[in-house]
C-alpha cells in the first residue's frame, strides 16, 4: 500500500512512501514521520489509496503519529488547492494546516496549572472557625479574620500578623489567618481556584501545600488554554458567559440592516455554495450582520469562519463576535504565542468551538460543518500573503465555501474591481447598504490644491492653512482628529544639491529614508533595513551641500506639534509599534481621548470606530498614484475613501481635508465625492484598454540573479521557452523581459516578466514547464498568481 505524503519542505511535490506490513494505513490527514534523503520528517498523508505497485523502489514510512486525521480532509484537500493554484509545492502549505508544536509531534503539548478546592474536612473546619470567632471574638478584636477583607482594601498584613495561629480552641489544629484566608476564599468557589490566582491574591505556595497535607483541600492539575484575548487589550468580564445576540440588550437594526439581514439569511439557509458581497458605506454597520448572520448559521447547527485583515490593528470585531458568542469563538492570527495558536487551534479541532475569526491563515483552520464564511474588508491587501504560497485569503475562502456548500459574504465600502466586476455580471448577489447608522452623513470632503498653496505660501508647506485651522477647531472643542501620509519616516531622500545625486541603499534600487531628528537620526532602507548615519558630505562627489527631500509620518508629526503647542500628538506607524503591547497602548489612549491627534500610514484608516474624530487630514493623497502599478488608482481610491469614512461615526459630523497635486485625478475626485460606481466604472475602463484585471488575470514572474544581465537573460530564456509552449494558440500574452520596478532587491538584480490571459491553468502550466527543464533558475523565480501588486 502506497501513501502520499506532503512534507514541509520548499517546492517538493508529494512524495510517495510505502506502508510496511503490519502497520494499519494512515487516515487522510494523518501525520506520519517519513525518511527524506538523510533526514526524517513529520508530513502529512494527503492520499491513501494509492495502489500502484512501485513497492521496491519506495521507501517506507518509519512511523504514523495519528490514527485519525490530525487535520481534516477536507482542509488537506483545500491545501493542495491552494498549492497548485499558486504554483507552489504542496509541502510549502504545511506550515499553515498544522498548529506550531505538532510538526514534531508533539501534538498534546500543553500548560497546566494546579488547581485547588475545598474538601468536606476543610469546609467542616471553616465552618468551626467562623462559628468560634462570631461567638468568643468581639468586633475590634476581629484583625485574624477579617484578613481577606483589609488585604482586598490594599492594607498589609504583617508576617508575624499572617502566621499567628488563630485561637481557635474548637478546632484540632490550629489554622493560620492566611490558612483561614485561603479556605475562605476557596469555599466561595467549590470548583476551585488555580494557585496563580491565590498567589495573586496573596496565598502563598506553602500555604497551600499545608493545607492539602492536612486534608483540607485537594490539589489537580488542570489544563489551561492560554487566553489570546488578554493580548488583544482583554475581554470585558461579560464577554466570557456571551451575552447573546437575541438577549434584550441587542439592539434595534435599522430596516436596510434588517433588508440585508434577511437576504444573507436565505442565502445561508439554502445551504448551498453563494457568493454575496455586501457592499456598504464606511459606518453602515456591517459587523452587526456579520454577527446575527452567525447566529442564525450557528443555530442552524454550522459552523462560521469570519476572516478579518489585521485583529492586532482592529481587535474591536473579534471582541464583538466573543461578546456575543462567548466561549464558543477561537480566534487565530499571526500576532498570537506559540502556545496560544496551538491552544486555539485544539479548540478547534475538538469541535468547542462554533465560531472562528482570525486573518488570512485562519481560511485553514480545523473547523468542520462550515456554513457561513466571512471575509470582512475584502479589498484589503493583508488579504494576499507575498510569500510562499503567494496565495490571497479572500479568494481560498471562496473555495473554502464552495467545497463546504457554504454562503461566503464579502464585506467592504470600496471592493475590489474583482468582486465588484463579479457582482454586476450577476456571479455574486449583490446586497448593498447605502446610508450611515441613524442616517449620520458621510463626512464632507475638500479638497485643496497644494500648487496654490505653495503659490501662496512657499515650497516648504506641509500642512495647509486649511488643515491648519481645521485641526486647531478639533482642539478647542475637544474634538479629535486623524491626519494620515501613507509615506513613514522623517524624510524620504537625501540629495546633493551640487552633483544631484541621491543616497541610495547599497542592496536595493531605492534611496534611503531618513528616520529621527537631531543625533538620533539614522538613514535606512525600507526593503532591506540597511542603516547608516545621515552623511555630512555626499558620498559621491564630497560636496557639503546635501538637503534632505520629501517628507513622511514623522514630519508631519514634528509639524503638527510646532503648529499646535499644546496639543497631544502621537504617530501610529509601523515604526511606532515595534515595541510589543505598543499599538494597544496607542489605540487605547487615543479611544480614552488622551490623544488629540493622530497622525499615521494606512494604518490609521483601516475599520477602527472612534465616535469622537471629526476630523480627517489627508496630506499628499497622491503619493500612491505615481508608482507604476496597475492598481494604484484602486489603492488610492479605497485609501481616501476608508480614511475618510473614519471621520464622524459619533454624534458629531465629520469633516474631510485632502492635500493633493494631482486635485483632478479621477481617484481623488470620486473618493471624495465617496462615488464607488462612478469609480468602478472609469477604472473598468481602463483596465479593459490595458487588458488587466479583472477583464484578465496575471501571472507575475521575477527572476532573480547576481548581475543584470544574468537576470535579464534568464528572464528573456523563460519568455521564450513560455512563447514556444503557447505557439501560436494565442492562450494568452506574455510582455517581457524588463528589469523589475524595484530592480535590485538585497544585492540581487531583478528581471520581471507577465502573463496576461483568461485562463490561468494555461499560464500556470507553460511556466511551470519552463521553469522545469532548469531547476536552477526555478529556485530564483518567483512566480505570483493573481499578484496584488507588479511592483
Ligand atoms: P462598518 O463596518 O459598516 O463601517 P460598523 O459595523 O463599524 O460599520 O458600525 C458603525 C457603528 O454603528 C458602530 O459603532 C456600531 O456599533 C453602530 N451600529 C451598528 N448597527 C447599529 C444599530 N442598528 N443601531 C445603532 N448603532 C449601530
Ligand atoms: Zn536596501
Amino acid at each position: 500500500m502506497l501513501v502520499q505524503v506532503a512534507v514541509p519542505v520548499p517546492n517538493l511535490d508529494l512524495l510517495t512512501y510505502s506502508v510496511p506490513d503490519g502497520v494499519d494505513v494512515p487516515a487522510i490527514g494523518a501525520r506520519v514521520v517519513v525518511p527524506l534523503g538523510a533526514r526524517v520528517v513529520t508530513g502529512i498523508v494527503v492520499e491513501n489509496e494509492n495502489s500502484e505497485a512501485r513497492t521496491q523502489t519506495v521507501k517506507a514510512l518509519r512511523e504514523v503519529l495519528d490514527r485519525e486525521a490530525f487535520v481534516p480532509a477536507d482542509v488537506v484537500a483545500l491545501a493542495r488547492w491552494t498549492a497548485e493554484y499558486y504554483a507552489a509545492g504542496v509541502g510549502d502549505t504545511i506550515p499553515m494546516l498544522l498548529p506550531p508544536m505538532a510538526r514534531g509531534g508533539r501534538a498534546d503539548a500543553h500548560k497546566t496549572t494546579r488547581v485547588a478546592a475545598i474538601t468536606a474536612a476543610g469546609l467542616s473546619v471553616l465552618q468551626g472557625a467562623r462559628a468560634f470567632s462570631a461567638s468568643a471574638r468581639k468586633p475590634h478584636e476581629r484583625a485574624t479574620v477579617d484578613a481577606p477583607k483589609r488585604a482586598r482594601e490594599g492594607g498589609q498584613a504583617s508576617a508575624d500578623d499572617a502566621e499567628r495561629p488563630a485561637e481557635s480552641l474548637a478546632l484540632q489544629r490550629p489554622l493560620t489567618s492566611k490558612q483561614l484566608e485561603a479556605l475562605e476564599l476557596l469555599a466561595g468557589t467549590p470548583t476551585g481556584i488555580g494557585t496563580p490566582a491565590l498567589a495573586a491574591r496573596g496565598i502563598a505556595a506553602d500555604t497551600i501545600s499545608r493545607l492539602a497535607r492536612h486534608g483540607y483541600i485537594s490539589l489537580r492539575h488542570d489544563r489551561v488554554e492560554r487566553d489570546p484575548w488578554t493580548g488583544a487589550g482583554g475581554v470585558p468580564e461579560e464577554c466570557r458567559s456571551g451575552v447573546g445576540v437575541d438577549s434584550d440588550t441587542a439592539r434595534q437594526l435599522t430596516g436596510e440592516q434588517a433588508a440585508a439581514l434577511e437576504r444573507l439569511r436565505k442565502l445561508a439557509a439554502a445551504g448551498d455554495f453563494r457568493v454575496a458581497l455586501l457592499h456598504g458605506v464606511t459606518g453602515s454597520g456591517k459587523t452587526e450582520i456579520f454577527i446575527r448572520l452567525s447566529a442564525a448559521v450557528r443555530a442552524a447547527g454550522r459552523t462560521v469562519l469570519m476572516l478579518v485583515p489585521e485583529i492586532a490593528l482592529t481587535p474591536a470585531a473579534a471582541t464583538l463576535f466573543r461578546l456575543a458568542f462567548g466561549e464558543r469563538v477561537a480566534i487565530q492570527h499571526s500576532g498570537l504565542s506559540d502556545g496560544e495558536r496551538h491552544d486555539q487551534w485544539q479548540r478547534i479541532r475538538r469541535g468547542d468551538v462554533d465560531v472562528v475569526v482570525g486573518t488570512r491563515s485562519a481560511v485553514f483552520a480545523p473547523l468542520e460543518r462550515v456554513g457561513l464564511v466571512v471575509v470582512d474588508e475584502e479589498h484589503d491587501s493583508s488579504y494576499k500573503q507575498e510569500e510562499i504560497p503567494r496565495y490571497n485569503g479572500r479568494d481560498v475562502a471562496i473555495v473554502r465555501a464552495q467545497r463546504a456548500g457554504a454562503l461566503i459574504v464579502l464585506g467592504s465600502a470600496t471592493p475590489s474591481m474583482e468582486t465588484y466586476h463579479n457582482a454586476m455580471t450577476g456571479k455574486y448577489e449583490r446586497v448593498v447598504l447605502q446610508r450611515r447608522i441613524l442616517d449620520r452623513p458621510l463626512a464632507a470632503v475638500t479638497v485643496v490644491d497644494m500648487r496654490e498653496e505653495y503659490a501662496a505660501a512657499g515650497p516648504d508647506v506641509i500642512l495647509s492653512r486649511a488643515l491648519t485651522d481645521a485641526v486647531r477647531a478639533r482642539l478647542d472643542d475637544r474634538e479629535q482628529s486623524l491626519v494620515l501620509l501613507n509615506r513613514r519616516g522623517f524624510s524620504t531622500a537625501i540629495f546633493c544639491r551640487q552633483c544631484a545625486g541621491t543616497i541610495d541603499c547599497p542592496n536595493c534600487s531605492v534611496s534611503l529614508v531618513v528616520h529621527g531628528e537631531g543625533s538620533a537620526r539614522r538613514a535606512r532602507c525600507h526593503y532591506c533595513n540597511y542603516t547608516a548615519r545621515v552623511p555630512a558630505a555626499c558620498p559621491l562627489c564630497a560636496g557639503p551641500y546635501l538637503e534632505q527631500m520629501g517628507f513622511g509620518t514623522e514630519r508631519v508629526e514634528a509639524e503638527l506639534r510646532k503648529m499646535c503647542p499644546g496639543a497631544r500628538v502621537a504617530r501610529l506607524d509601523r515604526d511606532a509599534i515595534r515595541r510589543r503591547g505598543a499599538l494597544n497602548a496607542l489605540l487605547t489612549r487615543f479611544r480614552d481621548g488622551e490623544i488629540d491627534v493622530l497622525v499615521g500610514t494606512q494604518m490609521i484608516a483601516k475599520g477602527h470606530d472612534f465616535p469622537r474624530v471629526t476630523l480627517v487630514g489627508v496630506v499628499s493623497a497622491d503619493v500612491g498614484l505615481g508608482l507604476a502599478d496597475f492598481r494604484a488608482a484602486e489603492r488610492t481610491f479605497q485609501l481616501l475613501t476608508q480614511v475618510a469614512g473614519r471621520a464622524g461615526r459619533g454624534e458629531q459630523r465629520g469633516e474631510a481635508i485632502v492635500q493633493t497635486l494631482y486635485p483632478n485625478h479621477y481617484s481623488i475626485q470620486l473618493a471624495c465625492r465617496q462615488d464607488y460606481p462612478a469609480f468602478y466604472e472609469r477604472e473598468l475602463h481602463f483596465r479593459k484598454a490595458m487588458r488587466y484585471p479583472p477583464l484578465v488575470s496575471l501571472v507575475n514572474t521575477v527572476v532573480r540573479a547576481r548581475t543584470f544581465s544574468a537576470a535579464m537573460d534568464d528572464a528573456a530564456d523563460v519568455v521564450q521557452k513560455v512563447r514556444e509552449s503557447d505557439s501560436g494558440r494565442g492562450d494568452f500574452r506574455v510582455l517581457g523581459p524588463a528589469p523589475a520596478p524595484l530592480g535590485r532587491l538585497r544585492g540581487e538584480y531583478r528581471a520581471q516578466l507577465l502573463l496576461k490571459g483568461t485562463n490561468r491553468r494555461k499560464m500556470r502550466e507553460a511556466l511551470q514547464s519552463a521553469l522545469a527543464s532548469r531547476p536552477e533558475l526555478q529556485r530564483r523565480a518567483i512566480v505570483d498568481v493573481d499578484p496584488i501588486s507588479v511592483l
